[in-house]
């Protein structure tokens, strides 16, 4: 009995909380569902129309037509960005801050999915459509904070900037570094706000994480190369360029990245030390230490998901060798991709290759991203040394998801994949990963089929940004 009536309850309850929302909910709402129907795939999708549908809200709100801007590189007309600008307190000395959000998303094929993945749909809850996790909600959680502010003659203690970008998840014209290399005074900003990373974990509907995301990891990818005159099969010679090749790849395997940890890390593993077994916490105190216990680094990092957190990896990831049955190799070719600790640089990794190979046959050439060009050497930049949110940032938020997740505690992390943080970051500016929406913990479906966000964490994410952002500028 118990077990059927408390859903129910459950239910009323949310009905009675959620149904008659705010003004400030409902617009949220009508401006995800404009997202969602708007494509903006890489193949069929236009990205420039989802800019423009977002500029005319601002316009209209009233913000003037010099801070509301729909830029695009020449060549490509639906490779559009918005930058927007709500101008601070007038004489206001303090640097903007940037909201990030991208508004491309993941290819999705009707076929694949239970609904239409360009159609909003509503349904047990849930709101379902290409992008409702990564990251359309976030882009309606933002400009719906934007023009409230405007509404509400909300002036903040500085500007407030939101870039809405293009091609975070793949294509040819990445946004962000798009802006920052033609545009970089529209982008200028004390730190960044990303939307596309942080979150927060539920588990059964309860808050129990909130991730904040501080740093990146860099990604870079590798090729090595071994060539040979080749000749007949049946009259091998040691020099195969395939053995040469595979001796290289199993030397780089046994020869790991030394650990290391970073404020960001630190950070990470001094918040999580309380929810782990006796085992890992104790452990966890031992790689804190100064220098950090042996035994401790080797048992916790035999779990790939600290070990990634704490060295640079590098993994082969592709193999191409040979062309007939019975002739010797002429070109053995592997890319190997890795993921780098900030602080350092991928021409840094790549003499390391070099070194762990040591075999002057392999040719290690950096893989350029956006070509697939092999080049000699990789950029010198090690980007910005990562840096744990500072108190200015944290404290106002953890005030505003106690309201709102209570009992769950701040995670700093350091994404070990890559989001556009990588290239503000880089341009120097300190970027944090604030894109707080509760996702259950085995449901996240970001990039996957019937993506979906539930109706509640949407509204609790419209509320949260909207006070964080004010507390932070107040
Ligand atoms: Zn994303």
């Amino acid at each position: 009995m118990l077990r059927k009536t408390l859903p129910a309850c459950l239910f009323l309850l949310s009905v009675a909380l959620h149904g008659q929302s705010t003004p400030r909910e409902k617009l949220a709402r009508e401006i995800f569902r404009e997202l969602i129907e708007i494509n903006t795939t890489d193949s069929a999708g236009n990205n420039t129309t989802a800019a423009k549908a977002m500029a005319k809200r601002f316009l209209e709100a009233g913000f003037p037509e010099a801070d509301v801007r729909v830029l695009a590189p020449e060549g490509r007309p639906a490779k559009g960005n918005l930058v927007v600008r709500l101008r601070g307190r007038a004489g206001s000395t303090l640097r903007p801050i940037l909201l990030l959000a991208h508004l491309d998303v993941v290819e999705a094929r009707r076929e694949d999915w239970t609904t239409n993945p360009f159609e909003f749909v509503e349904k047990d809850g849930y709101f379902y459509g290409r992008g409702t996790v990564d990251m359309k909600d976030y882009d309606a959680v933002m400009v719906t904070t934007l023009l409230q502010f405007k509404k509400e003659g909300y002036v903040p203690n500085r500007d407030l900037i939101l870039a809405m970008t293009s091609d975070e998840e793949g294509g040819p014209a990445n946004g962000v570094d798009w802006l920052l290399k033609n545009h970089r005074e529209l982008l200028d900003a004390a730190f960044v706000l990303n939307g596309d990373s942080g979150g927060v974990t539920t588990d059964k509907g309860k808050a129990i994480e909130i991730g904040v995301a501080a740093a990146e990891k860099l990604y870079a990818d590798f090729q090595f190369t071994v060539t040979n005159p080749g000749g007949h099969s049946s009259r091998p010679s040691p020099d195969n360029a395939i053995y040469h090749l595979a001796d290289a790849l199993g030397r780089l395997e046994r020869a790991p990245f030394p650990f290391e940890l970073n404020p960001v890390t630190r950070a990470y593993f001094e918040s999580v030390e309380a929810h782990e077994t006796a085992q890992n916490a104790a452990d966890i105190r031992g790689i804190l230490r100064n220098p950090p216990d042996a035994e401790a680094v080797r048992r916790l990092t035999a779990d790939t998901r600290f070990n990634s957190l704490t060295h640079t990896t590098c993994v082969a990831t592709r193999l191409n060798a040979g062309h007939a049955n019975n002739a010797l190799p002429q070109t053995a070719q592997a890319v190997v991709n890795c993921r780098i600790l900030p602080g350092h640089s991928p021409e840094e990794v790549r003499r390391e290759l070099v070194k762990r190979v040591a075999d002057p046959r392999v040719a290690v050439r950096y893989l350029v991203s956006a070509t697939q060009q092999a080049v000699e050497t990789a950029p010198d930049k090690p980007g910005l040394p990562p840096s744990a949110p500072t108190p200015e940032v944290l404290k106002p938020l953890r005030s505003v998801a106690d309201t709102i997740w209570p009992g769950a505690g701040i995670v700093i992390n350091m994404q070990t994949g890559a989001s556009d943080s990588k290239y503000t970051l880089a341009a120097g500016m300190p970027s944090f990963g604030v894109g707080e929406i509760a996702v259950e913990r085995n449901d996240d479906r970001s990039h996957g089929r019937d993506e979906r966000v539930r109706v509640n964490s949407f509204y609790e994410a419209v509320n949260f940004f909207d006070r964080y952002v004010r507390t932070l500028t107040r």
